[in-house]
């Protein structure tokens, strides 16, 4: 059995692993010319532990069922249905590309933008690697209370040794030295219990070299209907996380250079400012109890405070290739357990989803673990039952294809000469890496290598 995996992050990995096992020949495409997805362009750079994951997908990548073609982009230079007819099933996992918008007056004003160009950006995402932020800014709101806006906060705020050490992009590190911040504010539009940052991020805030982490007393404080739905059906990572913001609240400020300030119970009404950003209106929230679920809902008080920069960091979210079907409303391919339904809700012969792409954007890299073997699983039941549909065009058919359409596409031993490059290069600084950042570069170093 032939399978082609589109998108390299973890889910496709995971996804590849299983198949590969069970004695599938597995080809990996990816829009990038590197693999990894998230792992690279994603984790922050101050976290090379999360980043470890890769020796996982470096071993499934040896087996000789594995191949690897990055800078293949499904959808414009190859559709799914030329990739259905040379393969006995395809999986997509290509995530989430893009942001949620909050939908106020003023968020596209300069200075105002997804916490998820930021992120692509300090990661040296060759499409984000051009992006410019003005970090002349003194404050800068982050929207959002979850793990990315922590990780946002915490790189506004990290001292030049923590970043140094690290495989953050040089055109990022330099912006990072340059910057000029002092007060970064995460917004949390419900109460600490329903935020949605897990433990350990919340607790790192607290563990910076040149930080102060501050909550305010009254913002701490649960409301009734929170503190009593904690106390009946609250989890260890909200309780922690109420715990280590209630001593941050009771802690004395240093005078450290900057500050990461949490702030709850507050929705962005608008974003202010005369030809880019200069404020940020919040209007104060209480917490009701709706359709089973603890709700924010505002309470018409509203206050203005002065910002130069805001990162929207409230969620990605799926984008659609064309020929395949979209659930619109939730950013998903629509799917039963990992195969794909269409608009009737019956499977499509030889499709599946794994992924982001097949649940919405939640959850740690090992979530996806699970979630791919799942679908691995669906495709090696529907094998055995005999309802993939048979490929008319066969692996040199594909071959041909690729060096028509793809000719600067990259093997899994182009990107071990990158990453070759990138190791070496780093090496005399103490980085674990210094990332090529342009498709010119990284193709660049992976050509010469056998296709
Ligand atoms: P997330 O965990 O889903 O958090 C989104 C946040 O945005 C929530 O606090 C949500 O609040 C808020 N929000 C949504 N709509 C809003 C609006 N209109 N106005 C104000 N706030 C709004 O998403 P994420 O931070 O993008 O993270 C994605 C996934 O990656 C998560 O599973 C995360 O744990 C994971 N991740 C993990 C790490 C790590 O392990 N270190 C790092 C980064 C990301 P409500 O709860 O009120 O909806």
């Amino acid at each position: 059995m032939r399978v082609a995996i589109v998108g390299a992050g973890p889910a496709g990995f995971y996804a590849a692993g299983h198949l590969i096992k069970a004695g599938a020949q597995v080809d990996v495409l990816d829009l990038l010319p590197t693999p990894f997805g998230l792992v690279r362009a994603g984790v922050a750079p101050d976290h090379p532990k999360i980043k470890s994951v890769t020796r996982v997908f470096d071993k499934t990548a040896a087996e000789p069922g594995f191949r690897f073609f990055g800078n293949v982009e499904v959808g414009t230079a190859i559709n799914p249905d030329e990739l259905a007819a040379h393969y006995d099933a395809v999986i997509y996992s290509f995530g989430a590309a893009t942001d949620r918008r909050m939908g106020i007056p003023g968020e596209d004003l300069p200075g105002s933008h997804p916490a998820t160009d930021f992120v692509a950006w300090y990661n040296g995402h060759p499409d984000y690697a051009g992006h410019e932020f003005d970090l002349s800014a003194e404050r800068v709101a982050v929207i959002g209370n979850g793990n990315v806006a922590i990780d946002v906060a915490r790189m506004l705020v990290l001292s030049d040794k923590e970043l140094a050490a690290t495989d953050v992009a040089d055109h990022a590190l330099a912006g990072f030295r340059a910057s000029r911040v002092r007060e970064v504010l995460i917004i949390g539009r419900r109460g600490p219990a329903q935020a949605a940052f897990t433990n350990p991020e919340v607790l790192e805030l607290g563990e910076l070299d040149g930080a102060d982490v501050h909550v305010d007393p009254s913002d701490a404080e649960l409301d009734p209907l929170s503190r009593a739905w904690l106390d009946e059906h609250g989890d260890k990572t909200r309780r922690v996380n109420v715990q280590t913001l209630a001593a941050y609240a009771a802690r004395p400020s240093t005078d450290a250079a900057r500050r990461i300030r949490l702030r709850f119970l507050s929705s962005p009404v608008a974003i202010h400012g005369d030809g880019r950003v200069e404020s940020i209106e919040l209007e104060r929230n209480e917490i009701v109890e709706r359709d089973g679920r603890l709700a924010p809902r505002g309470t018409g008080e509203t206050e203005t405070i002065p910002v130069d920069l805001v990162f929207r960091s409230i969620g990605y979210r799926g984008v659609a290739i064309a020929g395949l079907p979209f659930d619109d409303a939730r950013g998903v391919i629509p799917n039963e357990g990992g195969r794909v339904i269409d608009a009737e809700g019956a499977a499509v012969p030889g499709v599946y989803v794994a992924g982001w792409i097949k649940r919405g954007p939640s959850g740690v890299i090992g979530t996806n673990k699970q979630d791919a073997i799942q679908t691995a699983k669906a495709l090696i039941e529907d094998h055995e039952a005999g309802r993939l549909p048979a490929p008319s065009g066969d692996d040199d058919a594909l071959l041909d294809l690729l060096a028509a359409r793809c000719p600067d596409h990259v093997t899994f031993a182009g990107w071990q000469a990158i990453d070759e490059v990138e190791r070496a290069a780093g090496e005399p600084q103490g980085r674990p890496r210094v990332k090529l950042v342009t498709r010119d570069e990284l193709t660049g170093a992976a050509r010469g290598v056998a296709r």
